[in-house]
């Protein structure tokens, strides 16, 4: 947990990759809390919740986008706060109200998320008051076309989500689709920068001072991809990857495949890109590399996780 510039009532409880950051900001007016973690650490939102409230309810709680490492949580604190405000990204409320898994991505990455309700959107302009303070929401299009950023001028603090990292940037989910987003990365990136934040509060990792050096780092990322897209494709795949294996923490090699396989993004992306070798090959490729780069390790017929 870090108190960044030690705002009075900003708390941000910094996870591991599997789940998002979440952000708690309290004044006597309400609490809020921004993304939720992934549904296998759920208890573990709960309960960091609950103990920096105490008795105090969480009033209000606000998804960047709805990828599942940020909104897992979702419906255990609906349902453990009762007069919990639910408020989303425009875009994808009739996705969250029919609760279509594919829409919302959990079906296209093999992720679980489970089903939450919504009480209100958010929308770019917005301001919302968090911790005494005045908070922009500004739409942040690129890793995912719905995602939302929020900013506070007053101590130039910004909460990226995934749109800016340390070192990159969520993977381009709309590319992986085959969607053009390699450019609203960039106008994103350029709309940060514009900001001029002087703490950056991202979606995964410690909190940032200056937005220079994680400028840069994006940017030579996002030039890497736009001139060779298979590197970002591959990217994609590790990730999902890695992800499903942080999960699981290990899993029979065999197993592990064929999850795989069954995995739309997978099959879209080994059909983009690597047609000529069959889909089992073209995952053990990918998991030999995580091999290489030490994010997994092959153990007589099971995957580790390290
Ligand atoms: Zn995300």
């Amino acid at each position: 947990m870090q108190d960044v510039l030690n705002i009075p009532g900003l708390k941000v409880f910094e996870r591991g990759w599997l789940s998002a950051n979440n952000i708690l900001l309290t004044d006597a007016d309400s609490s809020t809390l921004i993304d939720s973690g992934y549904v296998i650490h759920q208890q573990q939102t709960l309960l960091l919740v609950q103990n920096a409230l105490g008795s105090r309810p969480l009033d209000r709680l606000v998804n960047t986008h709805l990828h599942s490492d940020h909104c897992g949580g979702n419906a255990l604190l609906q349902s453990n706060y009762p007069n919990l405000i639910t408020l989303i990204p425009p875009g994808e409320s009739r996705a969250v109200e029919q609760w279509d898994t594919e829409a919302l991505s959990y079906e296209a990455t093999g992720q679980m998320c489970p089903r939450f309700g919504f009480n209100g959107l958010l929308s770019a302009g917005q301001l919302l008051q968090m911790a005494g303070l005045e908070w922009q929401v500004l739409a942040a299009p690129g890793h995912d076309p719905h995602s939302v950023i929020m900013f506070e001028p007053q101590h130039r603090v910004l909460i990226s989500a995934d749109a800016l990292w340390a070192n990159g940037f969520g993977v381009v989910f709309p590319e992986l689709e085959g969607l053009a987003a390699f450019e609203e990365v960039s106008q994103t990136l350029d709309l940060i920068e514009s900001l001029q934040p002087e703490w950056i509060i991202p979606g995964h990792g410690a909190v940032i001072k200056g937005v220079d050096a994680a400028l840069f780092n994006a940017r030579r990322k996002l030039d890497g991809f736009i001139q060779n897209p298979a590197k970002h494709a591959k990217y994609g795949a590790k990730v999902l990857l890695k992800y499903k294996l942080l999960e699981l923490n290990q899993i029979a090699t065999l197993a592990f495949i064929e999850w795989a396989t069954q995995v739309r993004y997978f099959k879209l992306l080994h059909q983009t890109y690597s047609p000529d070798i069959s889909l089992n090959d073209w995952v053990m490729t990918m998991l030999r590399d995580l091999e290489k780069s030490k994010a997994l390790e092959f153990h007589d017929q099971l995957i580790v996780n390290i």
